[in-house]
């Protein structure tokens, strides 16, 4: 059989590979042993299934033979092997594995923490060795078959002999050069080293023949035999006495089951013994998934029962505010031969979800308060469904959430937590105040702030889409109540100020009325701001409805269109005041005029379009050539 070409895009990453840097070779091992181990999988859970084959325990095995002769190293298993096809599809070409899908051209250049960090598969041996032998016997199959390869030239897949199912892989390994002995890899030290350190957990032996002495009968001299040993502990980590566990084991087994590639702010390991017992290891990750906030991101723990899979993706067990959430859960209280459907609607899991869920939240509590850092790190990536899940299941879980949400304010522009924000409030301030807009520079320009700012008051800025919607069926924080730096009682006037504002009204009633009719169908009212006081006017809305919520509504895909009742405030004690009031009393036209002018400037500094923009520019040229 002729030479085969591999994929474009595993040639790049085995070029990748083969020029890897010392300290993250080692990886190799732990990418055989889980694949050797994945097939193991595969054949129990055939057996779960299929009367005709039983799984017994004892056959299978995953084995380590080095041969410091020939400078290889071998790994057997008594897994599921590879048809021929299968060593085609699987080793040929790397989209088949999960871990490169999605990686881009630069991730893949600048790939040396990628290596060290995660599953880079099958391709992983090459960083050791400069021939890779696979000889793999399918369940179910007479043929054996022979996979080779020398790296990026390309490979062959031929018959071969082989007795039993499963797969053998020989490493020939690379020539020691001056700073890299890659022939570490035959001395049982080392391998032991790098086992324990990644493949510790996997369920089945990781055996190798190691050299023991003992003395002998009779003499006092010792003489070398050779012992089969079984080098994991198998025991998983989860199921591991927390003060063993180092971070870097938690951290190692993140990467290991590639929860994701970054490192995780946290890890929650727990051991319940209640009514139901379990199990859990639980990852609060760095960065947010490249897919998170779309359709495809599918939440979900994995669920064993007793160390075994049964489900890779249990989204029962874990809430949408917290689908951010990576890890596993292992009950020896749920049967092995529980159906999908079953599982949904089981009650046990509900009860795993619900203790859980407090878990994370008093963790998440404690990042906050501990390393805030961190925290903000985590904020700024999974904030946002915190957000939507005080906003979803109209506020069910709005308990859970309110003390984790945080936003930015007007104090030093840092985000706060409510919790931060009531705690500084002055005596005299009654309502908690927010500002929204689509950056922070932009609602620091607002002039809805000024009053609020004025009295020293702190403002939440809201710059996502979610926020106000959140606030509103959050409702209050510490019985403070929520308030739009835009709503209509702002509760700051005084009794006087109030007074004199009811006076500037009555006595400008003609003209705002005057002003209402010109606006007929795109303003509720025209009235005197009590918030103003530089600007000359500002659009607010009166009623449930705020212009901000207008704005994301309507640019939903469905197409629903609702309207804020917006109202035009404007700034008695601005100088244009006075030239609305002569025009009303001396030139109409020209009063239409700076009426359409000033509802246009509002519209445009709440970031809203303006429905004419060419009537508008005329007009501002109108007025410059007027006063000219
Ligand atoms: P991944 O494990 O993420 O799928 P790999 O590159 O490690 O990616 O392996 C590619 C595929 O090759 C595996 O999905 C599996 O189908 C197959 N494979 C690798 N090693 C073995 C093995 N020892 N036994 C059976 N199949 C294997
Ligand atoms: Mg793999």
């Amino acid at each position: 059989m002729g030479k085969r070409k591999f994929k474009a895009e595993s040639k790049r990453l085995l070029d990748l590979m083969i020029n890897s840097i010392y300290s993250q070779r080692e990886v190799f091992l732990r990418e055989l042993i889980s694949n050797a181990s994945d097939a193991i999988d595969k054949i129990y859970y055939k057996a779960l299934t299929d009367d005709s084959l039983t799984f017994n325990q004892a056959d299978y095995y995953i084995k380590i033979v080095p041969n410091k002769a020939d400078r290889t190293l071998k790994l057997i298993d008594t897994g599921i092997g590879m048809t021929q096809d299968e060593l085609e599809k699987n080793l040929g070409t790397i989209a088949k594995s999960g871990s490169f899908n999605f990686k881009s051209e630069n991730e893949i250049k600048d790939g040396h923490d990628i290596i060290g960090q995660f599953g880079v598969g099958f391709y992983a041996a090459f960083m050791v060795a400069d021939v890779v032998t696979v000889v793999s016997k399918a369940l179910g199959s007479e043929e054996a078959f022979k996979w080779e390869s020398t790296g990026s030239e390309g490979y062959t897949i031929e018959p071969a002999e082989k007795a039993t199912v499963g797969t053998e892989i020989t490493l020939k390994l690379k020539e020691n050069t001056e700073d890299e002995q890659y022939d570490e890899y035959l001395e049982e030290y080392r391998l032991k080293e790098v086992v324990k350190k990644y493949s510790d957990f996997i369920r089945y032996p990781i055996k190798m023949d190691v050299t023991k002495s003992k003395k002998e009968e009779d003499s006092d001299d010792y003489v070398d035999y050779i012992e089969e040993e079984t080098i994991n502990s198998m025991v998983p980590i989860w199921k591991k006495n927390k003060s063993e566990l180092t971070d870097e084991d938690y951290e190692n087994f993140y990467r290991e089951k590639r929860y994701g590639f970054d490192k995780p702010l946290k890890h929650i390991h727990l051991s319940v013994d209640g009514t139901i017992r379990y199990n859990a290891i639980l990852y609060i990750p760095e960065n947010r998934p490249f897919d998170y906030y779309s359709q495809d991101y599918e939440k979900g723990l994995e669920l064993y029962s007793n160390g075994v899979l049964i489900m890779e993706k249990c989204s029962d067990l874990i809430p949408d505010h917290f689908s951010f959430v990576k890890g596993l859960v292992d009950s020896e209280d749920l049967s092995l031969n529980i159906s999908r459907e079953m599982l949904q609607h089981d009650r046990q899991l509900k009860l795993i979800e619900k203790n859980i869920t407090k878990k994370i939240k008093t963790q998440l509590l404690n990042l906050q308060r501990d390393e805030r850092e961190n925290y903000e790190k985590f904020y700024n990536a999974f904030g946002r469904q915190l957000k939507f899940g005080i906003y979803n299941e109209f506020g069910a879980n709005k308990d859970v959430l309110k003390d984790l949400v945080m936003f930015y304010s007007s104090k030093d522009k840092k985000l706060v937590t409510l919790a931060e924000y009531v705690e500084r409030m002055p005596e005299d301030q009654k309502y908690i105040y927010y500002a929204t807009g689509d950056s922070i520079e932009r609602i620091e320009k607002l002039p809805q702030t000024e009053l609020v700012a004025d009295k020293g008051y702190e403002i939440l800025y809201f710059t996502e889409e979610i926020d106000e919607f959140a606030i509103r069926v959050l409702m209050n924080y510490d019985e403070k109540e929520f308030k739009s730096v835009s709503s209509n009682d702002l509760g700051i006037e005084s009794e006087d100020e109030k007074a004199a504002d009811a006076e500037t009204t009555e006595e400008n009633k003609a003209l705002f009325d005057y002003m209402k009719e010109q606006l007929a169908g795109k303003v509720k009212e025209v009235r005197v701001s009590k918030r103003l006081k530089s600007h000359p006017v500002c659009l607010t809305a009166d009623g449930e409805i705020s212009i901000e919520m207008e704005k994301v509504i309507n640019a939903m895909p469905d197409n629903q269109s609702i309207k804020a009742d917006k109202v035009l405030e404007i700034n008695p004690s601005h100088e244009v005041f006075q030239t609305l009031k002569d025009a009303f009393e001396s030139d109409k036209d020209k009063l239409n005029l700076y009426t359409n002018i000033l509802f246009n400037q509002a519209l445009l500094i709440e970031g809203l379009p303006i429905e004419d923009p060419v009537e508008f520019t005329n007009n501002m040229c109108k007025v410059m050539v007027t006063s000219a």
